[in-house]
């Protein structure tokens, strides 16, 4: 079986006590089956110590919350009780993986790690060069989930995609717009059940009023549910200031020439996380609106948080790891976001691309 994954996926080691904000908080960690077996296995004081932070529900276990939301095994210093006294090989299916992701495609298993994490947004920043993912061959029984000929089809044109979004002798907002008609012309040919692969062709966008775009994408986010306080007070203030940033925008955007590889690692990075799960559903243009969609996204907190020219790495982070709790860490929420991506005019890729331009 076929095993990608971004360049910097190996690199990932959780930062633990250093993490600025641990994931063992404010989350409820299912148990797996497996482990929870190996948990009422384990001997002496510590045995009875993990017991009692079991919760018990209705169809699964979780780890009981302690003080603060955090997860009863969570010391005071950032470290979990459980690795220290059982080792890192101890941990249930979900604290061993977060924060990757996989996504199997018949004889292809594609994996990441989620921009909810703090040091994977550091990793992601941590190079220029344009992203790339790493293949290798391992040994994994698999079966077919979807069809062979779309999904060849769809990776070819991810790539076509790739190619344009990092093809940077172009405007960052050309790239972007000659994708969202690239993304419709396939979609019609899919639904057409014709997988003829475009080519991509050279579009010349118009440049549009970014302030209803800025106001859909409020008005989607009231709809959404709320991950964290933090972030309903940050889309809040972004709201408040909606007319404002709608005229710095421009400004941003000329001052953060030399950073717009970040904001193509987003719309690369998203692109590769959701773009292929259209394959299962054979509809495309939602996946790759929700990728300019996270980009328009964070670019406007990273406006927002732009002061007398500057704008930290540490606050970039920060952006791009609140935005991704928030919108890629709640099924609803990525719903609504794709649902909207259809729904609204404003939040058509082909829309949002013109932002940039
Ligand atoms: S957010 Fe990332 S670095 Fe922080 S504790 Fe979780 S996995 Fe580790």
């Amino acid at each position: 079986m076929d095993f990608i994954r971004p360049r910097f996926y190996d690199d990932f080691l959780c930062i633990a006590d250093r993490c600025t904000d641990n994931c063992c908080i404010g989350w409820e960690i299912d148990i797996d089956p497996v482990s929870l077996e190996r948990f009422q296995n384990v001997q002496g004081e510590f045995g009875e110590c993990l017991r009692s932070a079991i919760h018990k529900g209705e169809d699964v276990c979780t780890f009981a919350f302690g003080e603060g939301e955090r997860c009863a095994l969570l010391r005071e210093d950032g470290l979990c009780e459980l690795v220290l006294h059982e080792g890192e090989d101890s941990l249930c299916d979900i604290c061993a993986l977060h924060p990757r992701f996989f996504g199997w495609y018949n004889g292809r298993r594609e994996a990441g790690l989620g921009l909810c994490c703090e040091e994977v947004c550091r990793l992601l920043f941590s190079d220029s060069s344009p992203l790339t993912f790493v293949a290798s061959d391992i040994s994994e029984e698999w079966e077919e989930t979807c069809s062979d000929e779309l999904l060849e089809y769809l990776t070819a044109a991810r790539e076509r995609i790739f190619l344009r979004l990092q093809d940077r002798s172009r405007s960052f907002g050309e790239r972007l717009y000659a994708c969202a008609v690239y993304v419709r012309q396939l979609q019609e040919n899919i639904d057409s059940g014709e997988y003829r692969l475009p080519e991509m062709q050279e579009a010349a966008a118009q440049k549009a009023d970014i302030l209803p775009v800025v106001e859909a994408l409020c008005s989607l986010w009231s709809n959404a549910e709320s991950i964290s306080a933090e972030w309903d007070a940050a889309a809040a203030q972004l709201y408040s200031r909606r007319y404002q940033l709608a005229e710095s925008f421009g400004r941003f955007l000329a001052d953060n020439s030399g950073e717009l590889w970040r904001y193509e690692h987003i719309a690369v990075y998203f692109c590769y996380r959701y773009f292929l799960n259209g394959v299962f559903e054979g509809e495309i243009v939602s996946r790759f609106g929700v990728a300019l969609m996270s980009v328009l996204a964070v670019m406007l907190f990273d406006c927002m948080y732009y002061s007398d020219g500057k704008l930290t790495e540490w606050q970039r982070i920060l952006n791009l790891k609140l935005y991704s709790k928030q919108m890629e860490y709640s099924e609803d929420n990525l719903e609504l976001a794709y649902d909207a991506v259809w729904d609204a005019s404003e939040l058509s890729p082909e829309s949002i691309a013109t932002c940039f331009v």
